[in-house]
């Protein structure tokens, strides 16, 4: 069952208790945490609601599944245009679609993937900019809870990988930073050494500037670690579960992997 949007404003002002604390804890300002509402897996009616409940962005993480929620221009409350983010592993022929619908991907883990959205987003029509081409935004993903089951860098690659983008020239695309999904043992504390390691690895390539300019964003904490993440620096959390509840993967899904 979906939340009522009583409900979900229940939700959402619990989980901005936790996250204001968080903050607090880590003396940050609550302005320097982006939530991204993950609404995989939830219908079109959960978006509008979360909408009217002040949502800007939110994540999805099949190409599919966000086409058929984000294709059609949808109207934030405070007339902005909502933004989506694709969180989830992007098959290669799926880059073009992924480009199209998303205002960011933060799971980019390839240089084909890296090379391949340079050429399709030079050839996609201008929407925002007048000029053609359209400019992606894309973090990278680190494989820094370092369990098989997930995709991302390797962690004893990552800097490596990202040695080899310094220099080189990608007009289409903003490297935004890193992502990364903690470890999923139960214990929020037990992620706190790969936030870490994302956050030291960030501000490595921030500080070189160039094609690494923009490179300000750490993409991680999630229902069960968002404070940990915080305390480390995130400046994206991206929740699911504590805004639009449990997720039913027993309904058909647009897109299997
Ligand atoms: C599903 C998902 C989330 C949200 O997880 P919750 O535990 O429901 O908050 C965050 N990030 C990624 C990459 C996901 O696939």
């Amino acid at each position: 069952m979906e939340f009522t949007l009583e409900e979900m404003r229940g939700q959402l002002a619990k989980l901005e208790t936790r996250i204001s604390a968080a903050c607090a804890q880590a003396g940050r300002s609550r302005e320097s945490v982006l939530l991204v509402w993950v609404s995989k897996f939830h219908p079109a009616e959960a978006v509008e609601n979360a909408i009217a409940l002040g949502a800007k962005v939110f994540g999805e993480n099949r190409v599919q599944e966000a086409e058929s929620k984000f294709s059609e221009r949808r109207v934030a409350l405070d007339g902005s245009t909502v933004q989506c983010h694709v969180i989830g592993p992007v098959q290669s022929n799926k880059l073009k679609k992924a480009a199209i619908v998303a205002d960011c991907i933060h799971s980019i883990a390839s240089m084909e993937a890296v090379e391949k959205l340079e050429k399709v987003c030079a050839a996609l029509p201008g929407e925002k900019v007048a000029a053609s081409g359209k400019t992606l935004e894309i973090l990278f993903q680190v494989n820094a809870g370092e369990e098989e089951t997930k995709s991302g860098l390797d962690i004893a690659r990552a800097d490596e990988f990202l040695a080899a983008l310094e220099g080189r020239n990608f007009p289409h695309l903003k490297f935004r930073g890193l992502m990364t999904i903690g470890k999923n043992t139960g214990v929020a504390e037990d992620s706190r050494e790969c936030f870490a390691f994302l956050r030291n690895l960030q501000q490595k390539y921030l500080a070189k500037g160039g094609v690494f300019a923009n490179f300000d964003q750490l993409s991680m904490g999630m229902t069960g670690d968002l404070e940990v993440a915080i305390e480390e620096g995130s400046t994206m959390i991206r929740v699911g579960t504590a805004l639009f509840g449990e997720r039913d993967y027993s309904k058909p899904v647009n897109d299997p992997v």
